[in-house]
Parts: structure tokens; sequence; C-alpha cells
């Protein structure tokens, strides 16, 4: 049996390590360990990116939902949270205010809904016309492949739509019956078919997941090979079945980023805002675990209290310049910079 040393350095070598190996190595992490784990990742990350962390601008287009995720605060069972959904103008508004601050690449991320499909074509045209230099990536949740092709024809450039688990049977537990494990990973082959930066993704600490369950993630990511990954803490939401739930461990999670930059060394790795609400230093943190990417709120102020997905949601975001400046004096703490550029995945980059 070989020491943690030797598996972490084998998974930074080669991109695999055993599924035993991985179990014992989550389930036995400590201190030293994920030190040494995120030291390692750490050099991967700067080897493929250097010191730059990207900075996208996320706007919350909508709180409106379809689906029942036991977890989250918009799931449509919720009656409590005001629901809302930006206009054309409110979006195209937020962007180009970002773009004002020297903002290259946007997100926009909302609950599911199948009646906006033509707006949100609309909305990706016209930002894709009014800022060229400028990457567009949806966050739209599951939805027809024809759908996924009307945004990529309009110019969207990526798509975020994390994996949850590769637990099958996981997955099961964490969602009601109309959602299904399949049709995730059917909308995840369609974006990749469809020529999309995939974003794939998971919580760490929901409710049932284990070690099992952690090394699998890694597994599984390592045969999706996405361009980007979004890991973040569970945190519970007090109007969800899942409220009484405990949340998941900053530790754990830098440790599953660590190992995500370790198995993936050129993905685009968020520094999550779940990560930054559970830890005051958990934006820095995460990009000292190999993160390379951070998603400052964007959102139009008066609406960003009902994007309620997770209680203590932390939003202060970028909406005036302070907020930048903020962010980069942050990184200049530990060594990094902030890039504002499109900021696309190593092997996407235009030439
Ligand atoms: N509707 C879109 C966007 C969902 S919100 C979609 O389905 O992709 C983005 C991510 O937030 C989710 O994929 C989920 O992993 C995470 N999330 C939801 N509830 C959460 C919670 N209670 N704690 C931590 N993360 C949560």
């Amino acid at each position: 049996m070989s020491g943690y040393k030797d598996i972490l350095g084998w998974l930074a070598l080669h991109h695999e390590a055993t599924h035993s190996e991985l179990v014992r190595l989550i389930s036995s992490a400590d201190a030293e360990k994920l030190d040494y784990a995120m030291g390692l990742a750490r050099e991967v990350a700067v080897d493929n990116y250097g010191h730059g962390v990207f900075v996208r601008g996320l706007v919350e287009v909508s709180n409106r939902c379809a689906g029942g995720c036991y977890y989250c605060g918009l799931r449509a069972e919720n009656s409590r949270v005001r629901r809302y959904s930006l206009s054309e103008e409110e979006i195209r508004e937020a962007c180009k205010k970002g773009y004002e601050l020297g903002l290259r690449s946007f997100v926009l991320q909302g609950g599911e809904v199948y009646d906006k499909a033509e707006m949100m074509a609309r909305v990706v045209r016209e930002l894709k016309a009014e800022m060229p230099d400028a990457a567009v990536t949806l966050s739209l949740g599951e939805q027809d492949a024809e759908v996924y092709d009307l945004w990529r024809q309009a110019g969207a450039d990526r798509y975020l739509l994390r994996h949850e688990t590769a637990t099958k049977e996981h997955y099961a537990r964490l969602h009601p019956a109309r959602m299904t494990f399949d049709n995730r990973q059917r909308c995840i082959a369609d974006l990749k078919a469809l020529g999309y930066q995939v974003g794939a993704g998971f919580m760490v600490g929901s409710p049932f997941q284990g070690a099992e369950e952690l090394a699998r993630e890694v597994e599984y990511l390592v045969g999706l090979q996405p361009q980007m990954v979004g890991i973040g803490p569970y945190i519970p939401q007090c109007d969800t079945p899942f409220g009484d739930q405990k949340r998941g461990s900053v530790e754990q999670t830098l440790l599953m980023v660590a190992l995500t930059r370790l198995a993936l060394p050129k993905a685009l790795i968020p520094s999550t805002t779940a990560l930054a609400s559970s830890d005051k230093q958990g934006m820095t943190r995460g990009i000292l675990a190999g993160a390379n990417v951070v998603m400052p709120n964007i959102t139009p102020q008066q609406y960003r209290a009902d994007y309620a997905i997770y209680d203590g949601k932390k939003s202060c975001g970028t909406e005036a310049g302070e907020g930048l400046q903020r962010l980069a004096s942050e990184f200049q703490m530990i060594g990094y910079e902030a890039v504002l550029s499109r900021g696309d995945h190593a092997d996407f980059v235009k030439r």
C-alpha cells in the first residue's frame, strides 16, 4: 500500500488513482494531507494558468423553477420564496455595467423554466452583438436538445449543469422521481455534442454522501472531461426537505477541489459562492486549493436576496468598481491577480 503522497503524486502525473486509494484518502484526510494536496493542486493550476484568476459576472436571471431538488430553496414546491424574473432589458443592463467595469465573461443562471427559450436566445444574440469580445455562459437547468441548440446557435459559449452526483442511487435520494440521473446525463451529453464548453459539478457533504460517493466524483470527472467543474459545500435551506441536515465541511470541499485539479489539470474550477459563504477565507482558500475562477454577483441588488438556494448566501458583488478592487486586493494578498478576459478553457482558446 502506498502512502498518501504517492497517491496524490500519481494522481497529479497520471490523472488516475484506484477507487480504494481515493476512498482511503478521502476518509482519512486530516490537516496535513489537505495541506499537501492543496500545495500540489496549486502547482498544477499555476503550471496551466499562472497566478491569474478569471472573473465572471454572475447574473441570477430568475428564481422560478420547475425542479424539485430536495436541497434547493428555489424548488417549485417552496411557496415561501418570492419569485422574480429579470426582463431582457435588466439582464442586458446588468451585463453592460459589468462590461464597463472590464468584465468579459458573463454567466446567466436561473431556475428551470421552459417558456423562456426564445427570450433567452434573443438576450444571448444581443449580448454577443453588443460585446463580441465577451463570453456568455448559460446555466438554466435541464432542457431539450433543441433548446440547447437554439441557445448555442444564438452564440452561447458555455453551459454549466452540475451533474450533482455521479452515483445514480444517490441522485435518486436527492431528487423527486420526476428528475432522473439519466436525463441529467443526457443533457450533459447533448451540451457536449453541441460544442459548448461544459461545466459539471457537485456538492460536498450533501445528505447520504460518503467517501465512496466522493471518490466516484473524481472518477466520473476523469471520464467526462468537462471544461469546468463547480464544487461547493452543501448548505441547508430552511424551507426544503433537507433543511435540518448538516452542512458540508469546508475542509472536505477544499480537498475535493484539490483532487479535481489534480485529476483535470486544465479545468476551469470556480472558488464557489457556497465556499465563500461558509468560511471568511473561503474564496482565497479555494484558490489555494487549485481553483482559478470566481463569479461575483452582478444581479440587480433588489433581487439578490430572493435567489435563496441556501441560507446565508453571500452576494456581495462587483456592482461598483470597489467590488472588483476589493476582489483584486484579496487575490493580491495571496500572490494572485484578477484576469478579466473571456477566460476560455486552455483547449478552447481562440487564435
Ligand atoms: N437550475 C440550474 C442552476 C441551479 S443553482 C441547474 O439546475 O443547473 C446552481 C447549483 O447550486 C446547483 O447545481 C447545486 O449544485 C447548487 N445548490 C443548490 N442548492 C444548494 C444548497 N442547498 N447548498 C449548496 N449548493 C446548492
